[in-house]
């Protein structure tokens, strides 16, 4: 088993670094916080140095990548600008659906204006009555001539109104089966009938999150991702990779607390001493240590078998769990070391522990990764 990078990686790894420190400064990322702004500027920076376009294909501005490749992209941003990282995570569900399903017109508009700087996607299954029973959706669609006309209401969508498209999800309610009725649409978010409401959050203050109100919104047909009526497989096809994505965003963001509250512990004096000189606080830092070796173990062996196109049903599930719990315990730990320090808003592991602490909920919460994991390994010792 070879653990090290290829050379292109570790390039790229550094050259992203680098990038993010000078166009994502953390000062600016506290700022940008503070007011709520999302991230213009820096976003725009990814498109221009190419990083937006990995795993792209060529025809449309990007550059071919492994998930690998992409898993550790989502890392450094994460650890130098974690609300970059949620962005990019958040769209790779939205863009993929799009490469894999999207019509040929519908590629060429979307794929090239996000190489270009375009926000991602913004997703919109989450409904009122339909969370973790995503499935239990209710907005409809209904065809008039050449146009269809969209009825309902979504839930926490993140980047609906500030992003060009939302990848809409409805249901035909005349089917029983719920997975066979529900299909995909392209929606500019600017189409009238479309109202937004910004919503108030713990963290992800950059990042906005809308309820939508869709009110006899009307596109043309051609707006159809894929097959009417197979959305739920289409949809269900990179939610693995998502979760991946949003994993090693997370494991990023665990590497920042901890690099924060390591240096904290060797700087920080109590009794005489560097608050790191105590036992309690020297095994603190090792905990942390280990749990985000454990992280970065796991995000890269589920990519590994992703790009090896083994199933990784159970699997990702399982390092979903993991690592949003995991990454959130080393986030509150780097808070409980910086002491009172770490509880101040001029501290970035606040804001870290306010982030992650959302990645037990989204993209399916603990409880449903125990559901999805729990069946497939009772089934397996079975066998
Ligand atoms: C900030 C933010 C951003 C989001 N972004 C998007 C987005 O862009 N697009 C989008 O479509 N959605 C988005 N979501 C929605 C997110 O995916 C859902 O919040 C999540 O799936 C949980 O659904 P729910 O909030 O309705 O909770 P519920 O499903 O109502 O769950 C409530 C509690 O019950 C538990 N529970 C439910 N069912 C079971 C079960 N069978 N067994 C055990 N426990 C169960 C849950 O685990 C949870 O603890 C976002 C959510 C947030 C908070």
């Amino acid at each position: 088993m070879d653990f090290r990078w290829t050379e292109e990686q570790e390039l790229l790894a550094q050259s992203l670094a680098e990038l993010l420190q000078r166009e994502a400064p953390e000062s600016l990322m506290a700022e940008l916080d503070e007011q709520k702004e999302f991230p213009y500027n820096s976003w725009q920076a990814l498109a221009d140095n190419g990083i937006l376009g990995l795993g792209i294909p060529e025809e449309y501005g990007g550059t071919p990548a492994d998930i690998l490749t992409l898993t550790l992209a989502c890392e450094i941003l994460g650890k130098y600008a974690f609300p970059l990282g949620i962005i990019y995570s958040l769209g790779i569900i939205t863009i993929r659906d799009i490469l894999q399903f999207g019509s040929d017109a519908i590629k060429a508009e979307v794929l090239s204006g996000f190489v270009r700087g375009d926000l991602p996607v913004a997703l919109g299954i989450t409904e009122p009555q339909a969370g973790s029973d995503a499935a239990a959706l209710k907005t409809t669609a209904e065809f008039d001539g050449d146009d269809v006309v969209f009825n309902g209401q979504k839930m926490y969508s993140t980047l609906a109104e500030i992003s060009r498209y939302i990848l809409l999800m409805t249901r035909d309610p005349s089917k029983e089966n719920p997975y066979q009725s529900i299909s995909m649409w392209l929606v500019p978010a600017d189409t009238p009938g479309l109202r937004f409401n910004r919503l108030s959050k713990v963290g992800w203050w950059t990042v906005p999150t809308y309820e939508v109100f869709i009110d006899n919104a009307r596109v043309p047909r051609k707006n159809l991702v894929g097959q009417l009526n197979y959305g739920w497989p289409q949809l269900m096809a990179n939610f693995e990779i998502e979760r991946l994505a949003l994993c090693a965003a997370s494991v990023g963001a665990a590497e920042g607390a901890y690099e924060d509250a390591a240096a904290y512990a060797n700087r920080r004096s109590q009794f005489g001493q560097p608050i790191g000189s105590f036992q309690a606080v020297q095994h603190k830092i090792t905990d942390m240590a280990i749990k985000i070796e454990n992280m970065r173990n796991y995000i890269y062996k589920i990519a590994w078998m992703m790009d090896n196109e083994l199933p990784v049903r159970h699997e990702h599930a399982m390092c979903k769990l993991y690592v949003a719990q995991a990454a959130f315990e080393v986030t509150d730990d780097a808070m409980q070391l910086l002491g009172g320090l770490g509880y101040m808003t001029t501290q970035r592991v606040q804001r870290l522990w306010r982030d992650v602490r959302l990645m037990r909920i989204g993209g399916g919460t603990d409880e449903i990764m125990y559901n999805i994991a729990g069946p497939q390994l009772l089934k397996k010792a079975r066998k």
